[in-house]
């Protein structure tokens, strides 16, 4: 669907509304990106201003925006699905995280489109691991570009996204941000950049409720358990955490003690749960709890069950249970 043509608004109006817009999107205004007719970037080292920004709208010039600060920092980060599979696996995401209540805003694009989450102001190591766990958690492609590229700027400026709103210079064409169902987030260009200049922003709390789930290493010093040497021959080779993760998968462990819907959502059995809060990721074999319990394989469900009914939770006594349980079966 076209949208009007904003870029007949006089300089003043298109002004008012460019500058909340700007500060939702550009990092750093030292240097700017400017695209060329091939559709790449080039770094412009001259400071950015809002003329830049209002030509950006009305079309004679297109920006990009810079995915760190100087100081490799960020408040967003955005998915970049590059064909209609990837875009597909993003409306997803954005499906399961409209219906937690996060916001996240959809632009489309020449082949695909993008996911953009705004965020507090946070380093760009922690805006990545928080992106690569929700890439891992929902099973996404590990094929999506995720911006920043960078955890921190060595040499040069770093990863870049197109400024939204402009004309792409090799399709001529404008892309807007939509709802889920397709329909576009506001009918202007003129209402987009209201909403844009003062986006809703993910919270802290979802934020560090994500970085929690991010599954911990196991650690490498742990023996191999003289548990049953006939189950642990050493032609094996593999710890035997590793056996009993291969030995059942975390859907069919999990629906044993979870009541499990189509969609891998149900009651977590960790807390006190009316929401369906648990879920199981069959594509990336997980399951997490989004009010904060957690999440992992087999073997950290086993624990927590385990520590919920006062038994004893530590390694050594979770996966010798578990081994009694899968492996001699
Ligand atoms: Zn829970």
């Amino acid at each position: 669907m076209p949208l009007k043509p904003e870029h007949l608004l006089p300089d003043e109006t298109l002004l008012e509304l460019i500058i909340p817009f700007g500060k939702t999107f550009v990092h750093r205004q030292d240097c700017y990106p400017r695209q060329v007719l091939s559709g790449s970037y080039v770094c412009v080292k001259e400071p950015l201003t809002d003329t830049h920004l209002v030509a950006h709208v009305r079309g004679t010039l297109t920006l990009g925006a810079y995915a760190l600060d100087a100081q490799s920092m960020a408040h967003w980060l955005c998915l970049d699905a590059d064909d209609e599979a990837q875009w597909r696996e993003v409306l997803k995401l954005a499906g399961f995280l409209a219906a937690e209540g996060v916001p996240a805003y959809l632009e489309t694009s020449r082949r695909g489109g993008h996911l953009w989450l705004f965020t507090p102001p946070l380093k760009g190591s922690d805006i990545r691991r928080f992106g690569k766990q929700l890439i891992a958690a929902y099973g996404l492609s590990p094929n999506l570009e995720l911006y920043p590229k960078q955890d921190s700027l060595k040499t040069g400026p770093g990863s870049l996204v197109r400024l939204p709103l402009g004309v792409h210079r090799k399709s001529g064409k404008r892309y807007p941000f939509i709802q889920l169902d397709g329909t576009p987030l506001a009918p202007t260009i003129r209402e987009q950049l209201v909403l844009l200049g003062s986006p809703q922003r993910v919270s802290p709390d979802f934020i560090e409720q994500v970085l929690a789930e991010i599954p911990h290493e196991e650690p490498e010093t742990v023996e191999p358990i003289d548990f049953n040497s006939a189950v642990l021959s050493p032609a094996d080779g593999k710890y035997l955490s590793e056996r009993l993760k291969a030995a059942i998968s975390v859907w069919d462990f999990v629906s044993r003690y979870v009541d499990l819907d189509k969609q891998g959502r149900g009651f977590c059995p960790f807390h006190d749960d009316h929401h369906k809060s648990f879920g199981v990721n069959a594509t990336a074999n997980y399951w997490h709890c989004w009010a904060g319990c957690g999440g992992g394989s087999i073997i950290d469900f086993w624990m927590k069950l385990r520590a919920a009914r006062g038994l004893d939770s530590s390694f050594t006594a979770t996966i010798t249970g578990l081994a009694d349980m899968l492996l001699s079966e």
